[in-house]
C-alpha cells in the first residue's frame, strides 16, 4: 500500500488508473515504483486504448527492402512500435506479478471456410473465424476483439531470446467499437520437419476454398507474452495489443518453402530479405509472461 500511495503522491492526475491497476500488483516483486508503474499502465491499456480511425496504406507505396527503416514518411515512429525484441528473462512473469491469479485472454475460434492470396507483401487469409475477449484485472465483462484476416510472415518479426524463427503468424483482431485498436496474436514457426496440417490447409487454401480451425493451434490456455506495441507495417498505429505465444510451432521443409520462395529466399523480392519489419526500440515497455500453470484459472 506504501508503494501505491507513492505513486498516488507523484502523479496526482492518474490518481484513480495508477491505484485502481496498482491495487492487484504485488509490490514485493517489483524493484521501484517506477517499475511497477510500467506494469499498472501496461494492464491499464487493456480497458483504455483507443486508436485514430486510419486505414492501411495503399501497397505500392512502401516495401521491404530496407526492412522499414525508410518508412518514416509513413509511420508516426513513436515509442510503441512492433516488431521488438523480447528478453524472457526481463519479461515479467504474471505469477509472480499478482496478489491474485489472472489471466486475460478468452479465445472463441471456430473454423471457417476461406481461401488465401499472395498480396505484393504477404500471404493473407480473410474470414470470421471469432472472437478474442481480453479482461483487464478484476473485471468480469471483457473488451472483445473481433477477427478479421490472418497473414505470415517469414522471417518471423519478433525476436525471442535473441532467435528470430522461419515464420509468423499474425492473427489480426479489431475492437470494432472503437474504431481500429487492434488485438494480434502472434505464433512462431520453426522448420523442424515435421508436417503441420494447420500450415497446409492454409497453403491449399491458395487453389481452392478450405476449411481452416484455428483453434486446433492453440492449447487451451496458451502462455504468451503479453506488452502494447503497433501493426508491423504502414501505418504502424500504436493501438496495438500484442500477445506472442511463447511456445513455437513445427512445420516442415516443403511448407516452409511455400512462404520462403516468395519472400526470404527470393532475391526478386526485397532482395531477398524476407516480409518483416526490423525490431524496433522496446524503451522502458514492460513486456508480461504468462507462463505459470500456477498464475491461471
Ligand atoms: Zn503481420
Amino acid at each position: 500500500m506504501a508503494l501505491s500511495l507513492a505513486v498516488l503522491k507523484r502523479f496526482p492526475s492518474r490518481m484513480t488508473k495508477i491505484y485502481k491497476s496498482a491495487a492487484i500488483l504485488s509490490s514485493k516483486y517489483f524493484k521501484d515504483v517506477a517499475d511497477m508503474e510500467r506494469v499498472s499502465r501496461l494492464l491499464e491499456s487493456i480497458s483504455s486504448l483507443q486508436g485514430p480511425s486510419v486505414e492501411f496504406m495503399a501497397e505500392n507505396k512502401w516495401d521491404y527492402t530496407k526492412k522499414g527503416t525508410d518508412w518514416s514518411d509513413l509511420c508516426p515512429f513513436g515509442p510503441t512500435q512492433s516488431p521488438v525484441k523480447i528478453n524472457s528473462e526481463d519479461s515479467y512473469p504474471a505469477s509472480q506479478c499478482f496478489i491474485e491469479k489472472y489471466y486475460p485472454l478468452d479465445l472463441h475460434y471456430s473454423p471457417i471456410t476461406t481461401r488465401g492470396r499472395f498480396t505484393k507483401r504477404v500471404y493473407i487469409l480473410h474470414g470470421d473465424y471469432g472472437q478474442m475477449h481480453v479482461f483487464p484485472p478484476r473485471e468480469k465483462t471483457p473488451r472483445i476483439f473481433d477477427s478479421v484476416q490472418f497473414h505470415f510472415h517469414a522471417p518471423s518479426e519478433h525476436v525471442v531470446d535473441s532467435q528470430s524463427y522461419d515464420l509468423e503468424l499474425h492473427l489480426v483482431h479489431k475492437d470494432l467499437k472503437k474504431g481500429t485498436v487492434n488485438a494480434v496474436l502472434g505464433i512462431l514457426f520453426k522448420n523442424t520437419g515435421k508436417f503441420n496440417p494447420f500450415i497446409q490447409l492454409s497453403i491449399d487454401s491458395l487453389e481452392k476454398p478450405v476449411e481452416i480451425d484455428i483453434g486446433s493451434l492453440l492449447e487451451k490456455e496458451p502462455q504468451f507474452y503479453f506488452y502494447h506495441g503497433s501493426l508491423t507495417t504502414p501505418p504502424c498505429s500504436e493501438n496495438v495489443l500484442w500477445f506472442l505465444m511463447t511456445k513455437p510451432l513445427e512445420m516442415d521443409e516443403k511448407q516452409l518453402k511455400f512462404f520462403t520462395s516468395r519472400w526470404s529466399e527470393n532475391k526478386g523480392f526485397a532482395e531477398g530479405k524476407g516480409n518483416n519489419r526490423d525490431v524496433q526500440p522496446l524503451y522502458n515497455r514492460p513486456v508480461l509472461h504468462f507462463d505459470d500453470q500456477d498464475c491461471m484459472h
